[in-house]
């Protein structure tokens, strides 16, 4: 069986084909500039990469170019569009609609559009996917739809909910809803079969930490506390993105440099975080890079960041009543063996004794990075949201 990924954004597309036998990526790539011009580029697994300008006015013209690479030439990867059992798609926001992946019908899309006012950049753009789809695979391939949101979806209220006036919450469904679901879910799936451990009895913290960056509580299983909120703008410092302040610093700010919602909007998301407290650059190793060469303001960008990460997970300790593991994933938290030494030392008084020498052998791989008899273990799990999106993809049509 293969299965097609798609991470569809407003004015791009990546995409993967997996071959579900093996597990194997057989062909990836990115549709980008849609609807200001279009550039494909096109990678396969024998290692070909294709770059090409082309045309697409809409989502269904890069949809169209994808197929051509997938189906045509010397580099084609399927005979016929027919080899493609089913298209998973990543969808961000499933509000309360959706704890689970599910099959595409009409109604799902409805909610999916409904839900637009939550994620306005992600949600339109998904719909359009599906929609392309529809209009340039065979009529009964089917889709499915997996939410960065509903892996959050256990969180009971007392987690979820903001101390706003309640109308709030009833009217337009203020509250948090987390994001990176797919890849929280991924490791603490993956912690079970490297440990042969039964999550269900498990308490964990896992870290997804690259430009965007989340930490999760997921106890017996199930999370019950994260760190983004309504949007992916709350917790941890990112990128580009503030991560939590005092609401009242955005009032301040609106009232005395005159922005209005919109440029807000845009100072929090687009140029906070590492980009804007370090004034140059937004990616963490070139943050490092900086501040090794003297810059103060990166040194205290990466400080804070590192400092964050292990307040969360002493708060999820205290939430969950103790920890059985703490889980680094994402660009940072699988390459950068300074950050897990900074964000675990002095924490044997919680149970956390990392192998510093083990830390560093294991930079980029998966293992165990804790020592022996550590009371906690430590892992670094590679991320693979696109492979879960294509397992649940395969399971809810294998039914
Ligand atoms: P995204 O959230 O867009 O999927 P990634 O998970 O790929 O991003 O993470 C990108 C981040 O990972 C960048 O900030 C990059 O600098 C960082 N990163 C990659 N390798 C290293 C490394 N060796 N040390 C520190 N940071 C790294």
């Amino acid at each position: 069986m293969k299965i097609l990924v798609i991470n569809a954004g407003s004015s791009s597309l990546k995409y993967q084909l997996i071959d579900m036998t093996t597990e194997a990526v057989l062909a990836k790539g990115n549709c980008e500039r849609i609807g200001i011009g279009g550039l494909i580029t096109h990678k396969t697994a024998d290692g070909t990469t294709i770059k090409e300008e082309a045309d697409f006015p809409t989502h269904t013209e890069a949809f169209q170019k994808l197929v051509e690479l997938l189906t045509t030439g010397e580099h084609a990867v399927v005979k016929d569009l027919a080899e493609i059992s089913a298209i998973g798609h990543r969808i961000v926001q499933g509000g309360k609609y959706f704890s689970e992946s599910v099959l595409v019908t009409e109604d799902v899309i409805n909610k999916i559009e409904n839900l637009s006012d939550l994620a306005p950049l992600h949600n339109p753009a998904h719909v359009l996917a599906i929609r392309a789809c529809q209009k340039v695979f065979p009529e009964d391939t089917p889709q499915v739809v997996v939410f960065d949101t509903a892996f959050h979806q256990t969180m009971p209220p007392k987690a979820y909910m903001y101390g706003l006036p309640y109308e709030y919450y009833e009217k337009y469904q203020v509250r948090k809803y987390g994001f990176h679901g797919t890849s929280h879910r991924f490791v603490t799936g993956r912690l079970g079969e490297l440990t042969g451990w039964d999550m269900e009895t498990k308490k964990i913290v896992t870290c997804h930490l690259g430009n965007g960056s989340s930490v999760a509580a997921v106890k017996y299983g199930k999370c019950v506390d994260t760190s983004m909120g309504f949007t992916p703008l709350d917790g941890l410092e990112m990128g580009t993105r503030s991560g939590a302040v005092d609401p009242s610093v955005v009032l301040f700010l609106m009232k005395h440099e005159k922005l209005n919602p919109d440029q807000m909007n845009d100072l929090l998301n687009k140029k906070s975080g590492f980009l804007g407290m370090s004034g140059k650059t937004s990616d963490s190793r070139d943050l490092i890079a900086d501040a090794n060469q003297g810059s103060q303001r990166s040194q205290i960008a990466i400080d804070m960041f590192r400092y964050q990460i292990k307040k969360y997970i002493g708060s999820y300790a205290a939430a969950m009543g103790g920890i059985d593991a703490v889980v680094f994933t994402g660009g940072i938290g699988e390459n950068s063996d300074e950050l897990r030494h900074d964000v675990c030392v002095d924490m044997e008084f919680l149970g956390i004794e990392l192998d510093d020498p083990m830390n560093t052998e294991l930079n980029h791989k998966e293992g165990r990075i804790s020592k022996d008899g550590s009371k906690v273990e430590v892992w670094i799990v590679p991320t693979n949201e696109e492979l879960l999106i294509a397992r649940d993809t395969r399971d809810l049509v294998s039914k």
